[in-house]
């Protein structure tokens, strides 16, 4: 089991491995190509962790747990939906989710399973398709509902605003990604809770599908849906406020954590 870590220290950025859950030994080379250990240790209390990889491309698919398109009024999808969030979104763990001064009002949370390409994938197989994977790390597909469902006729806008796709703590290389256990916490409180083994379109078919269409770059993040429980479907609806923490877990993988704050 390996968990790679993207982090800062004194102003440069390193990538690193996880060990005994306090600890990176440090990488020298890229975890998209050659690396290779090192002998450096740094404490995980003593840098900043990043987003786990600069992807060149973030896929996202939509309405892909039968109880989600369910509560968001929509008929269950025959082929995967499919958007795509501009990189500039993406944070790392700990970083603030800004609720942007255009559109602050309507801004939701959604836990979701993503994907890291490991290598250049173009019309893979779905038996084949995990041999492109480098490995799996939680992500948040912060959505401002107003501009995505009411005032806009796609969803980039409300899909892309600086901050919203937060990713992290880090890559889990070993994980079955059908069958763990996602959520969302805010402010302490359960608001999500579900396993990947709902998804309606597994992360196989997933990868075979859009490697079908359009090539995998090593680093492609591709988001794979996220359950039931999202705050606009509640009643009343739950939006993110200035102040709040959200924290989004996938057993096997850990919590990636991120304040909430205005734009200032
Ligand atoms: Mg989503």
């Amino acid at each position: 089991m390996a968990r790679l870590a993207r982090f800062s220290d004194e102003g440069q950025i390193h990538y690193g491995l996880l060990r005994d859950n306090d600890t990176l030994q440090v990488i020298q080379g890229d975890i998209l190509r050659e690396w290779q250990e090192t002998e450096r240790f740094v404490k995980l209390e003593q840098v900043t962790l990043l987003a786990p990889v600069a992807p060149p491309n973030v896929i996202a698919i939509g309405l892909n747990y039968r109880a989600h398109a369910i509560e968001s009024d929509m008929p269950l999808p025959e082929r995967p939906v499919i958007f795509f969030k501009i990189t500039t979104a993406v944070c790392g763990p700990n970083d603030p989710i800004v609720l942007p001064r255009m559109a602050p009002d309507e801004v939701d949370y959604e836990c979701e399973l993503a994907i890291i390409i490991g290598k250049e994938a173009k019309h893979v197989t779905k038996a084949d398709a995990h041999d492109y994977v480098l490995g799996y790390t939680c992500s948040n597909d912060v959505s401002a509902r107003d501009c995505q469902i009411r005032l806009d006729a796609q969803w980039a806008r409300g899909k892309s605003f600086d901050t919203f796709a937060p990713l992290g703590p880090w890559i889990e290389t070993e994980l079955d990604p059908d069958n763990v256990g996602i959520r969302t916490r805010l402010n302490g409180r359960t608001m999500q809770d579900s396993n990947t083994n709902d998804l309606i379109f597994d992360t196989r078919t997933l990868i075979s599908y859009l490697s079908d269409a359009m090539t995998l770059l090593p680093g492609t993040v591709i988001m794979t849906g996220t359950p039931s429980g999202v705050g606009f479907a509640r009643k009343p609806p739950v939006f993110l406020r200035d102040g709040d923490v959200v924290e989004i877990e996938v057993d096997g993988i850990g919590t990636l954590r991120n304040p909430v704050v205005a734009e200032t």
